[in-house]
């Protein structure tokens, strides 16, 4: 006689996917159209249609450590055809929310940053420490020597060297929580998982990168091929954000800008910076348009996307702003008020996006770079 299976479902976790853009799960009834439809999904054990089951059983564990789940793109190919409605690309969107929430390591900011009713909290912590920054800095610029005042545009308003102690803390607790999800990450997959990786981990790394940045998987979606350009538009914005701040630390604390060196670079940083905003605002701009276009075939997504989405574009808006108030007014080393309340909100909204990064929607960059070294370690792709 067979062995009895006893499931034993997480009925918690049904409901948060059910309230998170899963309410759908329930309607399958596991005829595999989406299976066949995806064009992610492996011949071998695909998805998503046994991560529906797994869904409808609240097969929290399975689920969570699945690397499947990140190996969808939410393209909505497969809720366009599903004849039931089950919208199954929703569903692996509210389950990917699920394990980044699972795997966070604190697990305030996983509920904070993903609930809307928690915004003006989530909020106010860079906003009352930037506050307190803009409160030290006119004492902090009179102490200081002059060799060590970086006033930069906006050094009198909020000093620069606190600016970056605020960011660069915030960057590392970024990192630390991030390095914490995907290792727990790391270890449930191979627990779990009956694929085993093996090999060069550096190999599939390094092929993985490839991989988005040339976006080769995602393009392979059919209902939805212009997210695929938006999203690779986005996250070559990011690459130039990260090249220009690079930038930035090396003429603030290295180079300076009275050089020839220094001034190459600053002219640099003003064109990679610039043309990144643009890209930014762009591309987060299709993402938005496309969404609610597309939202009949391929669903809208939840407050998980579109908050996400939100502080992205305001990122990239709030940056220019603060660059052409500045430059309007008459003083360009005291900006106005409008340039520095600009300038303020910007802040705010980088150190959101930034600090809280492996808490929101951006954690899916770790985790599906993750998943996606793993298939391809453990001969999945
Ligand atoms: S989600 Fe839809 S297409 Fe997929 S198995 Fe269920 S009913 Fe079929
Ligand atoms: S949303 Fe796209 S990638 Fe994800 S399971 Fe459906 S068809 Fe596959």
């Amino acid at each position: 006689m067979a062995d009895t299976v006893m499931v034993k479902p997480d009925l918690s976790f049904i409901r948060e996917l059910k309230e998170t853009g899963g309410d759908t799960l329930k309607q399958c009834y596991q005829c595999a159209t989406c299976s066949v439809i995806c064009p992610q999904s492996p011949d071998d054990k695909p998805f998503p249609r046994k991560e529906m089951i797994w869904a409808g059983w609240g097969l929290k564990e399975k689920l969570v450590s699945d690397p499947d789940i990140w190996l969808c793109h939410h393209c909505g190919d497969c809720t366009s055809y599903c004849p039931r409605g089950a919208k199954p690309g929703e569903v692996l969107g509210a389950v990917r929310k699920q394990a980044i929430q699972h795997y966070a390591p604190v697990k305030f900011f996983a509920k904070a940053v993903n609930d809307k009713s928690q915004l003006l909290k989530i909020l106010a912590i860079p906003a009352v420490i930037l506050f307190l920054a803009a409160l030290a800095t006119p004492g902090l610029n009179k102490a200081l020597p002059p060799s060590l005042m970086h006033e930069g545009a906006f050094g009198n308003f909020i000093n620069t060297w606190l600016v970056d102690a605020i960011f660069t803390s915030a960057a590392l607790f970024a990192l630390w929580s991030a390095f914490k999800g995907i290792t727990n990450m790391w270890a449930d997959m191979k627990a779990h998982s009956p694929q085993q990786p093996a090999g060069s981990l550096m190999q599939g790394l390094t092929a993985v990168v490839k991989e988005v940045l040339g976006h080769s998987k995602f393009k392979e979606c059919d209902v939805n091929k212009e997210r695929a350009t938006a999203h690779q538009l986005t996250l070559y914005a990011f690459i130039g954000l990260a090249v220009t701040t690079t930038l930035g630390f090396i003429i603030m604390y290295f180079s300076g800008e009275e050089s020839i060196f220094g001034k190459m670079l600053f002219l640099a940083m003003k064109f990679i910076g610039n043309a990144s905003a643009v890209a930014l605002i762009v591309g987060a701009g299709l993402l938005y348009l496309n969404r609610k276009a597309k939202d009949e075939k391929s669903g809208l997504g939840t407050y998980f996307d579109w908050g996400f989405l939100t502080v992205v574009l305001l990122v990239g808006v709030s940056g220019f702003l603060a660059q052409i108030f500045r430059y309007m007014g008459a003083d360009n080393h005291d900006p106005n008020f409008l340039a520095k309340l600009i300038y303020f909100i910007h802040l705010v909204c980088v150190f959101y996006l930034f600090a809280y990064a492996p808490y929101s929607k951006f954690a899916h960059l770790f985790y599906r770079t993750t998943a996606l070294v793993y298939a391809r370690m453990s001969n999945r792709q």
